[in-house]
């Protein structure tokens, strides 16, 4: 059954410029397959501009991009990926932070971000969160941006596949 699951998950991964890893961890298909059979997922400002894409490190110590950046200005609002529950809403490490877990164990990450939800509240899809906040950000050559990201325990995973539904989610090496 594995040698199937990869080998179908190598086929829907479109072509990269850095060789695919020799093997897709299964948390990373299952991952996949939500997006697949959850098409409740939406871009958490719109429209999704991709300013620095998912650059994770090759080892948890390394500095990496362990999410996404998306252009926004101050004040653009910040809606929820998808329905699931708010488990931090407030300042983190200088930076207002929003974190949702959803139904199957995925956490979606946003900052800057000045919350209008709060801890424990539900959150559907596209649930307003709050406004792109002037906390620390690393946006490169745009004036603002939103980090978003996404993890399943202690993985990072790329969350603009989230978007991309079909295409497989490749966990960091
Ligand atoms: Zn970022």
């Amino acid at each position: 059954m594995l040698p199937l699951i990869l080998a179908s998950a190598a086929l829907l991964v479109p072509p990269l410029a850095a060789p695919l890893p020799a093997l897709v961890p299964a948390a990373a298909v299952a991952v996949a397959g939500a997006a697949r059979g959850a098409p409740g997922w939406v871009p958490p400002v719109d429209p999704p501009v991709l300013v620095a894409p998912f650059d994770p490190p090759a080892h948890d110590w390394l500095p990496g991009h362990r999410g996404v950046d998306l252009a926004a200005g101050s004040g653009t609002p910040v809606r929820a990926a998808g329905a699931g529950t708010v488990v931090w809403a407030g300042p983190l490490a200088g930076r207002g932070v929003v974190v949702v877990e959803h139904d199957d164990g995925l956490r979606t990450t946003y900052e800057p971000v000045d919350a209008v939800v709060v801890e424990g509240e539900q959150v559907a899809a596209g649930h307003l969160l709050g406004t792109v906040g002037d906390g620390d950000v690393h946006c490169g050559h745009v004036p603002r941006c939103l980090h978003w990201g996404l993890r399943r325990g202690r993985d990072y995973l790329d969350p603009w596949r989230l978007l991309h539904p079909g295409r497989a989610v490749l966990l960091p090496p």
